[in-house]
């Protein structure tokens, strides 16, 4: 890589060093091990297989069915599923092929708001999913921060949606999926839940599996789950059929036989207690710092933390009443050396390329190694950082030290 393109190398080496010395709390980010690397840039990059295991439309997919068949066979087994599709790209591709597969073009997709923290592809303007469907989009209670369902129920049986989607981007507590399916039910809508958040800690046991609820569950692979950037689509046998001819050829040409290998790797670590043990760190450290956060130094300085803690991995913070808009909390932290992005709030009174919020997650730093100790660390660095109780470099080398605790990629780790 040096030799044939020195600019690129450079960009590698120097993100391997960002990434090892600044503390990553983007909530929707995770670190793979080498394997997921080494899989990902492996020759199966090289490989067209257009169709399934058994069934392609190329010659030579003999060897690159073994990879997808192990993907297929250890995600069921670990999500208890029926039916999994692994080729969808992304979460954003694997969600078009759900709404493909579930409905037409003029149907009624009924999902969370962008604004309070539903995804783009819940029914955004400008996504394909607010091009192609109908919208009708609920909210969560602003006084609680959390869903209520009988306001959701009340809306679905006025909207009369052909999807409900339940599901999230910026949201800390868990969903009511037995609510969800029956709403769905009185109404006559298939439920689909998209998962990609939350993902892991569903499959460590320690989130109440959507599963068992819903039609079709999406997810990406790389969020809690820590696997290759990809996504994943679990369904009943009804929707197996429909499903697949929905990602190909509905949605996707070939499919990514490299990512594929490299999530059949991130499934089989999903299944051991070291990612569970991971899971239950991730909980607890944002546990303590969505207290940190409500101590009375963060009080008086107009921090508040939306529905009063979280139940997952990430920490959503309001910060209408602080001195700091979300622009300038993600730019302090990052001066501080950690990686975090600011959110919009609901109601949010400023736009969207400022807001006045912060999501901050803990997956990461769970996968780099970080337990209850470090978590009250940088718990304190943040708030400090925030309420403007400490200089910055002080808390920089605080930062500093912690990572240099926890190294990352080193020597042969795996993380
Ligand atoms: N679904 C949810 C709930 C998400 O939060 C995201 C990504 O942030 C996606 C889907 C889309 O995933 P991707 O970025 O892989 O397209």
């Amino acid at each position: 890589m040096a030799d044939l393109d020195p600019d690129i190398a450079r960009v590698l080496d120097d993100e391997l060093a960002r990434q090892q010395s600044t503390l990553e709390m983007i909530a929707s980010e995770n670190f793979v091990p080498r394997a997921v690397l080494q899989a990902q840039g492996s020759v199966l990059t090289n490989k067209y297989a257009e169709g399934y295991p058994g069934k392609r439309y190329y010659g030579g997919c003999e060897v690159v069915d073994v990879a997808e068949e192990l993907a297929i066979s250890r995600a069921k087994s670990l999500f208890g599923a029926d039916h999994v599709n692994v080729q969808p790209h992304s979460g954003a591709t694997a969600n078009a092929a759900v709404m493909h597969a579930l409905a037409r073009p003029g149907d009624t997709l009924m999902g969370l708001s962008l604004a309070h923290g539903g995804h783009l592809t819940h029914g955004m303007k400008i996504n394909f999913s607010g091009r192609l469907y109908d919208i009708a989009a609920y909210e969560i209670d602003t006084a609680t921060g959390r869903l209520d369902m009988d306001k959701v129920r009340e809306q679905a049986i006025e909207a009369k949606p052909n999807v409900i989607v339940a599901g999230w981007s910026a949201y800390s507590r868990q969903l009511d999926f037995a609510a969800f399916r029956s709403i769905a039910d009185e109404v006559g809508a298939k439920l689909w839940v998209d998962m990609a958040h939350f993902a892991g800690l569903v499959a460590a046991g320690l989130h109440p599996s959507p599963i068992p609820h819903a039609d079709v569950v999406s997810t990406t692979v790389h969020k809690t789950l820590a696997g290759p950037r990809s996504g994943m689509i679990f369904s009943t046998e009804e929707w197996a059929k429909k499903i697949d001819s929905a990602v190909f050829p509905g949605q996707q040409g070939g499919p990514l036989m490299h990512v594929i290998a490299a999530k059949a790797v991130a499934m089989k670590v999903a299944a051991t207690e070291e990612f569970k043990n991971r899971q239950q760190r991730t909980l607890d450290g944002a546990k303590a710092l969505a207290e940190r956060l409500q101590a009375e130094d963060a009080k008086k300085a107009g921090i508040k933390v939306i529905s009063g803690g979280t139940d997952v991995h990430l920490v959503l913070v309001d910060l209408v009443a602080s001195e700091l808009d979300g622009q300038q909390a993600e730019d302090r932290l990052h001066e501080v050396g950690i990686t975090v992005n600011r959110n919009a709030v609901p109601n949010d009174p400023r736009p969207p390329r400022v807001t006045s919020g912060l999501r901050i997650g803990t997956p990461a730093l769970a996968t780099r190694g970080f337990g209850a100790d470090e978590f009250a660390e940088i718990a304190d660095v943040i708030a400090l950082a925030l309420t403007g109780g400490a200089s910055v470099e002080d808390l920089a080398r605080r930062t500093k030290a912690l990572a240099e605790s926890k190294p990352l990629y080193a020597g042969l780790a795996q993380y």
